[in-house]
Parts: structure tokens; sequence; C-alpha cells
């Protein structure tokens, strides 16, 4: 069988995958089974940070392979405490919780936000606001988080305590919000939804309301963090502080790690045997960590970041079918004429790994990507553009 109609036959059919077999890969490019040549402006969903087997990245990694691969967490991990205190260090936050992807560590945040208020103010006060179109994930919990009714389906009965409020609308806020309320929880950037970016104004009217009523603010930099946005975290934009922040995608540079950071107030809500995980706070996946955080967390850096962004949306606005550009760092969407779809999965014929968000073409480029890459890859979307013109 190749490869394709084993995991047809094989694996559980919850994605549509493009019809492409990935092999290896170095840097910006990616090559398939029969050796052809891939542009990635996907890094595999933001989580590919350095490109694909960066150097120093593969060294941290195999190092640590070679040295102790794994340990329980009732044991001291030097990689997994230096990496807490890079986290904190550069957050202004107080502690860290381990976990192994995005909905685990809004799992985490969900539990923090809940615990505190029981333990503060008792029963009932535990509902959380989040926000209509938002993405936080694939667990039964984080489904009732997400904000969109497409994922309030089949797996009934959902967690309770969800409400969902229209963004960028604070007045909608200010009527879901009551006393039973422990948490407004949001991504300042929504990713899966579409790269929409929220209102400065807005995002500190809620931070605002939150501070006067102990309301905890639980941004969800799953897909914003570690570098995407232009700055190491996407609500440094907005200056705002969360109380509880959770990363995932792009921390471990292609290794699965979640994070729920918790500001001062919350660094003592959980006990012994309140949360854990198993693999949670791999040894071999915090030196990767702490490689990317070593590598992406200074000011040059980031600003390149955000001068590559600008230079890509200026390339993409001239390009005919383009109709607008949603962008935040190197974190783009792409309203297109025409089936976003489509499009994408033509453009990956064409040599161009792409995405979608809702009815947009989104790139997440490895945030180690040059200008002349960028060009070429808008090259490709230009070609693959003109193919579907009438
Ligand atoms: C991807 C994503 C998640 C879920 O992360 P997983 O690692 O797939 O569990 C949660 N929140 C946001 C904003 C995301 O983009």
């Amino acid at each position: 069988m190749t490869t394709k109609e084993k995991d047809l036959h094989y694996i559980m059919h919850t994605y549509g995958r493009y019809d492409v077999a990935l092999q290896s890969g170095k840097g910006v490019v990616a090559y398939d089974e029969d050796g052809k040549r891939y542009l990635d402006v996907s890094s595999g969903i933001g989580v590919n940070s350095l490109g694909y087997c960066n150097d120093g990245w593969v060294q941290a990694i195999t190092a640590q392979a070679n040295t102790l691969q794994h340990m329980s967490n009732y044991f001291y991990s030097p990689q997994a405490s230096d990496l807490a205190e890079k986290l904190c260090t550069l957050t202004g936050l107080a502690k860290v919780c381990y976990g192994n992807s995005g909905a685990e560590a809004n799992e985490c945040a969900i539990k923090i936000a809940r615990k505190y208020s029981f333990d503060k103010y008792g029963d009932g006060r535990n509902e959380i606001i989040t926000l209509q179109n938002s993405f936080h994930g694939r667990t039964v919990t984080t489904l009732a988080a997400t904000g969109q009714e497409v994922f309030h389906n089949y797996f009934f009965p959902f967690t309770e305590g969800f409400r969902y409020a229209a963004p960028n609308d604070f007045d909608d806020f200010l009527r879901l919000v009551s006393d039973k309320t422990c948490a407004v929880m949001l991504e300042v950037v929504q990713g899966e939804g579409g790269v929409n970016i929220l209102d400065k104004d807005y995002v500190q009217q809620i931070a605002a309301y939150c501070a006067a009523h102990d309301v905890l603010l639980l941004i969800d930099e799953v897909q914003t963090g570690v570098g995407r946005t232009g700055k190491l975290f996407a609500y440094e934009h907005y200056g705002v502080q969360p109380d509880l922040m959770t990363v995932a995608k792009g921390l471990g540079g292609g290794l699965p790690i979640g994070v729920c950071l918790c500001g001062n107030k919350l660094k003592d809500v959980m006990s012994p045997s309140t949360h854990g995980t198993t693999f949670g706070a791999n040894p071999v996946v915090c030196a990767g960590a702490n490689y990317v955080l070593d590598v992406i967390a200074n000011d040059a850096f980031l600003n390149e970041v955000e001068e590559k962004g600008t230079y890509l949306e200026s390339l993409l606005l001239q390009l005919d079918g383009v109709k607008s550009v949603n962008r935040l760092g190197l974190m783009v969407g792409i309203e297109i004429d025409g089936d976003a779809h489509a499009i994408a999965a033509q453009c990956v014929q064409n040599g161009l790994l792409i995405i979608t968000a809702k009815d947009l073409l989104r790139m997440l480029p490895p945030l180690i990507i040059t200008k002349d890459e960028l060009r070429e890859a808008v090259n490709i979307l230009e070609k693959t553009l003109k193919e579907n013109t009438p």
C-alpha cells in the first residue's frame, strides 16, 4: 500500500488531508516522498517556529535524548525549571503548569480559574465568558469553551458554564457578565476564526472590568504566542497583563508542549494532586523549547518578524484576486476571490504549503523565513490565483 492508502485504511478520518506525504525538510523547505520541493508557509499550523530541523534545536533535543529522555513529575527536572524560569521572567507571570498541547493548557487554565473562585467565593461562581468565533481546543471542555456552534455537536453533554460574547462589543460582554462569572477567556487574535484581530480598546475595557471585579483574564496564546505576532506574546500589543495565559504551538519548535502560566494571585491555587500529566515537562521537549525561546525572545528577532510581516502584506496586496489581508506579525489571513480551500489545495500542488482559516487563506510561516522566500511564496500564490481566473 502507498502511504496514502495505508493512512486511509488505518487512520481515523478526522482530517481531510492534502494529497502529499511529506518526507523531510530543512528551514522553510519540505520534500515529499518523490523528492518534490515545497515552500512551507504553514509551519505545521504555527508549530515549526524555527523551520524544519533547525541545527541548534536538533542539537539541543538530541543531546537531551542522549542524556535522559523522560522522568516522571515526581522528580525535579533542570530543563523544566529552566524553561519555567524563562517564561515567568519574560512575562512577569509567577508560575507555570506543564502539559502537552494547547487544549490541555486551556483545560488547566480553566481548572485554575474555577478553583480560585471556588476557594475564595464558594460554589456557583464558575462561569467563563469566551468569544464567539473563538477556538480553544478539542477536548469536551475546550470544545464547550469554543464559541462556535459547529463544534457543539455529537459529544453531549458538554461541560457547562461557558457563555459566548460577540467580539469587540463591550456592551454584549456587560450583558453576559454577572456575579457568577469567574473568568474571561480570549485570543487577542482569533486564529482558527479567521485571523480576527481584537480592538485594543475592547481588550483594555475587558481587562479593566476584570481587574475591578476579581474576574480572571485568561489569554489563549496557543497560536499567537512565542513571537508569532512580532511581540513575544500578542497581549503585549494591547497593554494588558493576563492573570492566566496558555502557550503551546510554536513553543516546542516541533515537539508537543502546552504550558499554562498564572500571575501572582493564582500561584498557590493548585496543590498536590489537583492536576497532573504523565508526559508533561518532558526534558527533551523542554530542551527544545528552551532553545526556541533563546532564539526568539529578543527585540532584534521580533522586530524582524514584524518587518517581514509588513513586507509580506505589501506583496499580497499587489496581487489580483487578493481582496484584503488580516495580519499581525507573521500571522496572516488572506481574503481572496474564489474558494480558499480549493486554492490552498492547488497551491500545495504548485509547491506551496499553505492552510486556511474559515474562508481565508492563512499563512503562519516559520519565523526564520527570509524576504526572498516570502517573495517566492507569493509568486506561487500569484500563479495559482491566475490559473483560477476565468
Ligand atoms: C490550536 C489551538 C488550540 C488547541 O491546541 P492543540 O495543541 O491542538 O490542543 C487552542 N487554542 C488556540 C488559540 C489554538 O490555535
